[in-house]
């Protein structure tokens, strides 16, 4: 097979782990920096250029598009989706997932698992806002936050009611979350593949860190995660419509309940933490399910 991968840098891990395991099994590979794609619209004949050239043959695309380039990123897939090229990840199912209120909207339709969550842009009652999630303690966050950046633990009623305030004046959307406080700072992310979750890890943030993100300093074990937390993974990837993507958990009183769902998980932490060989087994599942032209929502 001819295969691309849609990513910023061929040298990060991911990126490379995939080349090598795509290689290893005799596939052609080629980085497309997705920045530097290029696309003609004409009517009946779609095409992507690169450097000068007119892209034909793929056989798949694999999308590793960082939350900053969402936007351009998936018009150049949903390009190749029109070119009837095979993605790993539909671009419809990309956009879903990375945003978390469509996200959350979506799994608690389906009945998975959630911490009871408000979402609010200028709210007139705030004391309403924050009793309607069960009041103090209680997380606040950004909206457009990554990393665990502006995500914030609001102890009492007071602060709670200060950081919104504070977030309203800065005219940014809100998501005020109960504080699932029983999970002692870590969380699970479930690694899926196909209808499968492959690895799990725990990620346990910090001393006095409630959290887990390894870009906060927080650290990742292998994990045994019960039926119940592979049954909420495999639904909420199937809800968002992503074969390949890391499910984040938290262990609550009330089950497993979904933080979030990434449409382009590092491979690195995973591999590392569970000694698997994750690359292979999302180049495994591209040989058994690239057919071309089968992309479902073809941008939809
Ligand atoms: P980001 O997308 O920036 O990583 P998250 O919403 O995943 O933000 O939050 C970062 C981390 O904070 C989570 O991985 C989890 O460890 C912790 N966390 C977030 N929300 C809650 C919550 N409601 N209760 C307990 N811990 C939480
Ligand atoms: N196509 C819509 C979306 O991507 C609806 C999906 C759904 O309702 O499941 O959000």
């Amino acid at each position: 097979m001819k295969i691309a991968i849609l990513s910023r840098n061929a040298k990060l891990y991911s990126t490379r782990r995939l080349v090598e395991a795509a290689q290893a099994r005799g596939h052609e590979v080629d980085v497309l920096d997705v920045l530097r794609c290029y696309m003609n619209i004409t009517s009946m004949k779609p095409e992507v250029h690169y450097k000068g050239e007119n892209l034909s043959g793929y056989d798949a695309v694999i999308p590793r598009i960082g939350a900053s380039v969402t936007f351009y990123g998936t018009a150049v897939l949903r390009q190749f989706e029109m070119m009837d090229v095979y993605p790993l990840n539909e671009s419809v199912a990309i956009s879903r997932s990375r945003d978390k209120l469509r996200a959350l909207q979506l799994l608690s339709r389906r009945g998975i698992g959630l911490p009871v969550t408000g979402f609010a842009h200028r709210p007139d009652d705030v004391d309403d806002l924050i009793k309607m999630v069960g009041g103090a303690p209680l997380v606040i966050k950004l909206l457009e936050g990554t990393q665990g950046i502006g995500v914030v633990l609001a102890e009492t009623a007071g602060a709670a009611e200060s950081v919104i305030e504070a977030f309203m004046g800065m005219k940014a959307n809100i998501l005020v979350q109960e504080f699932i406080k029983e999970a002692g700072g870590a969380d699970i992310r479930c690694f899926v593949v196909g209808e499968k979750v492959v690895a799990a890890m725990k990620r346990q943030g910090k001393e006095g860190e409630f959290r887990s993100n390894l870009h906060r300093g927080g650290t990742a074990n292998l994990i045994r995660i019960t039926p119940a937390e592979r049954a909420t993974a495999v639904r909420a990837a199937k809800t968002m419509g992503l074969n390949v993507c890391g499910v984040d958990l938290l262990r609550s009183n009330h089950g497993p309940v979904v933080m979030e769902v990434n449409s382009s998980p590092g491979l690195e932490g995973i591999e590392a933490a569970t000694g698997k060989d994750i690359a292979s087994l999302i180049i495994d599942f591209i040989e058994k399910n690239s057919v071309s032209g089968t992309t479902k929502t073809k941008g939809r």
